[in-house]
């Protein structure tokens, strides 16, 4: 499986590639897609920063069960960061009625320093936007999709920085051993099979039990079950007791050209058969 920058160059090359073919994609799908160009196109503009903490303090959090990044500790560079916002505003605000005030009203926050940082702190406690969207009269959504993705690239140049002083064996949580947030991905590691957790908003990797809900915990064998596709590539996870469910991909049965950002996006069949089939996105209901 490709990682880092050479990752990060195929999904380019591939997005490029279905641009000059005329793909075209449904809405949904292509708004996701032109938020991860933004996304690794900010990356080298970010660069790695450096760790905030030596290894040992590392893992003296972890072994306390203390999550290791806080908002205060992250290298923030405030005018990318409003770029980056601007540049999502225009991706994900569409053309429905009500977008062009939701643009303005984004656009004056990019434009609000001290808001901006409010809002993003919010957004990375967990603490809900929606007052401080009705105080200035934004759809909640939107703001969170903007901070969101203005943020995902300095997020994930931070784990990108940490991963390596994360001892594995010290964390077997469900939150990110960063920023404390969920996972939205899985992947069964080609090895032994080995079940990797990908954070929603950092893309930290983490192992998590094989057998075990990543949202509410129980490792009840019965509440617990995953269908697979035909391939056996693609497996979904459900869980009975907070009918939550997660998306994984088994890479024992996947070629090398396996791009996962772009997995999480395409597998919106699965999403689309969870749903039906009564269980929500867990990433999105536990905090
Ligand atoms: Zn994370
Ligand atoms: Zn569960």
């Amino acid at each position: 499986m490709l990682k880092g920058r050479d990752r990060d160059r195929a999904i380019i090359q591939r997005l490029d590639d279905w641009e000059k073919s005329g793909a075209r994609f449904p809405g949904p799908i292509d708004q996701q897609l032109r938020l991860l160009r933004l996304y690794i196109e900010a990356q080298p503009r970010i660069g790695t920063p450096k760790p905030h903490l030596a290894r040992d303090a590392v893992s003296a959090l972890l072994m306390q069960g203390k999550t290791i990044l806080a908002f205060d500790d992250l290298k923030l560079d405030w005018s990318l960061l409003e770029e980056l916002f601007r540049a999502s505003i225009r991706i994900v605000v569409v053309e429905l009625p009500g977008s062009h005030e939701n643009s303005q009203r984004l656009n004056q926050l990019a434009a609000n320093t001290p808001l901006l940082r409010q809002v993003a702190r919010d957004y990375y406690n967990g603490t809900p936007l929606s007052s401080t969207a009705t105080e200035h009269c934004i759809d909640t959504t939107l703001m969170e999709a903007c901070t969101s993705a203005a943020l995902a690239p300095f997020l994930a140049a931070h784990s990108e920085a940490l991963s390596e002083l994360v001892a594995q064996e010290l964390w077997r949580r469900k939150a990110c051993p960063l920023c404390a947030s969920a996972a939205d991905l899985a992947f069964l590691e080609k090895e032994q099979g080995a079940r990797w957790l990908i954070c929603s908003r950092c893309s930290m990797e983490w192992l998590f039990q094989r057998i075990q809900c990543p949202y509410c915990g129980t490792q009840k064998h019965e509440s617990l079950a995953y269908r697979t596709n035909s391939q056996g590539l693609y497996r979904l996870y459900t869980c009975e007791e907070c009918h939550g469910y997660i998306k994984a991909i088994d890479l024992r049965k996947a070629g090398t050209e396996v791009l996962l950002p772009l997995e999480r996006i395409l597998t919106v069949d699965m999403d689309r058969q969870a749903k039906e089939a009564g269980y929500r996105p867990g990433h999105k209901t536990v905090s």
